[in-house]
């Protein structure tokens, strides 16, 4: 419990951890209000060190995930708000267009599938006023990427790439315009209401039935955190009227840190989703304690020319070795999935996944949709690492995007995480204000 003395160094309206790319969206986002001060803390020496920079940079069109789950609506308004920050920005980007290719009917089928759900999902917009998706046959195939195989192909002409750290970099410097603060090598180790939540919670009813916004913390001089943190010039306490949890793949520890929640009140995470767009914008419990599972994604390089000049996806057998493509225009191949027990296993293998047989393996399955492709020009190159609430085999899980009176928790934002990230802050606004 916060007792009134002991000392505080730092107050701050908003308190986001993690310097990631959801992070550093997230504080941009509310420091460019123009009221409220934001603090963005992250415990490694510079911006987006861990998932941010392991991953694809595509922009995905967010054609995968269950139409009505927060993967889909953040991902879809996510790609929008992508292209107009680099646009406006000049954050290098890259509208590639994707394929899809089939190689036997069942994969047509599934294309077919796809295409059905992109034309009911994506509405046409100024910048993409064309169709969300179409087919090409095999011989429009050949005229445009002659080392590409299939018997036909969907085309996503939404999907692009994009440089993350030029997007962090830029996130990082509008935070510095807006007069928010980013402090590295600070890492959260322990939380706390400041005072009983059901004292909160008694406020809280009384606010919403006068009608009024649901002001938070120090703007009503009153609740919020204290949030405690180690950094190289000793401990540090900050006092946070609102807290954002966005640490990634330790989201969940920085979750369950939070001392003083009442166990009983505790919603599991299946149903502490709140709805994107609902004008509910707190949810009348915390979440039950959360485990995230780490799931290990390792990228093949090819040191030759690249073979084909936009994404090239695979039929489902062969996920896990998709083509994407840098924005230098060299050709990789993955991530494939393996789950691991620690989260900061970055390794490749030698004897397993560097391995010579393992690349051959690689190069085989990537022949069944991609010609001429040469293993011996083929390398382990990077892992990035998921943070999955999923484990192996069980179902879909969607993004958990949750408030509970001022502490607001980001947990499994796996892909398509990088492509809504500007609309995960957008969203977590509408969730505050
Ligand atoms: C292999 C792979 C491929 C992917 N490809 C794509 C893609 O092509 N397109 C796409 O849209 N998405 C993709 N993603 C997903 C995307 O990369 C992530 O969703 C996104 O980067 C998550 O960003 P984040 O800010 O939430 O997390 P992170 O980037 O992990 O940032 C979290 C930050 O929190 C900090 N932190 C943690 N704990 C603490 C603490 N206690 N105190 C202080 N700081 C703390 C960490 O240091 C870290 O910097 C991919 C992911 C993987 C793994």
């Amino acid at each position: 419990m916060y007792t009134p003395t002991e000392t505080i160094e730092y107050e701050v309206d908003h308190l986001v951890i993690g310097a990631g790319v959801v992070g550093l969206a997230i504080a941009e986002r509310l420091s460019a209000r123009g009221s409220g001060s934001t603090l963005l803390i992250d415990k490694n020496p510079v911006a987006g060190q861990e998932t941010s920079s392991r991953n694809s940079e595509v922009i995905h069109a967010g054609l995968y995930y269950p139409v009505d789950s927060l993967k889909t609506k953040l991902c879809i308004r996510g790609n929008e708000l992508m292209y107009d920050f680099c646009e406006k920005y000049n954050v290098e980007h890259r509208r590639t267009t994707k394929w899809v290719v089939g190689q036997n009917d069942a994969d047509l089928e599934y294309l077919e599938a796809l295409s059905k759900k992109a034309h009911s999902l994506l509405y046409p917009t100024k910048r993409m006023p064309g169709p969300p998706a179409f087919m090409l046959t095999e011989d429009q195939m050949l005229a445009q990427e002659p080392h590409v195989k299939g018997k036909a192909a969907l085309v996503s002409p939404r999907t692009g790439i994009v440089d993350t750290y030029g997007l962090m970099h830029m996130l990082e410097a509008r935070i510095q315009d807006h007069g928010g603060d980013i402090v590295f090598q600070c890492e959260v180790v322990d939380m706390e209401r400041l005072y009983p939540i059901v004292e909160r919670e008694a406020e809280e009813q009384e606010e919403q039935a006068h009608g009024e916004l649901l002001a938070i913390g120090l703007q009503s001089g009153k609740g919020g955190f204290k949030v405690e943190m180690t950094s190289p010039a000793g401990r540090v306490t900050v006092k946070a009227a609102t807290v954002i949890n966005s640490a990634g793949l330790h989201a969940d520890k920085v979750y369950n840190l939070l001392r003083s929640q009442p166990l009983s009140s505790r919603s599991p995470a299946s149903e502490a989703q709140v709805e994107f767009g609902r004008s509910s914008k707190n949810s009348a419990t915390p979440l039950a304690p959360l485990k995230l599972r780490y799931c290990k994604g390792h990228y093949y390089g090819y040191s030759g020319p690249a073979l084909a000049s936009r994404l090239i996806y695979p039929n489902l057998a062969s996920l896990g070795t998709h083509l994407t493509l840098d924005l230098a225009g060299r050709m990789r191949f993955g991530p494939d999935v393996l789950y691991i027990d620690r989260l900061d296993d970055y390794a490749i293998d030698p004897s397993t996944v560097g391995s010579p047989a393992s690349l051959e393996l690689v190069a085989q399955v990537v022949g069944s949709y991609l010609r001429s492709v040469n293993p011996s020009l083929l390398y382990a190159d990077y892992a990035g690492i998921r943070p999955k609430l999923a484990g192996p085999g069980e179902p879909f899980r969607d993004f958990i995007i949750h408030h509970h009176n001022g502490f607001v928790n980001l947990v499994g934002i796996e892909s398509p995480g990088l492509t809504s990230s500007l609309a995960i802050a957008e969203y977590v606004e509408t969730m505050l204000y």
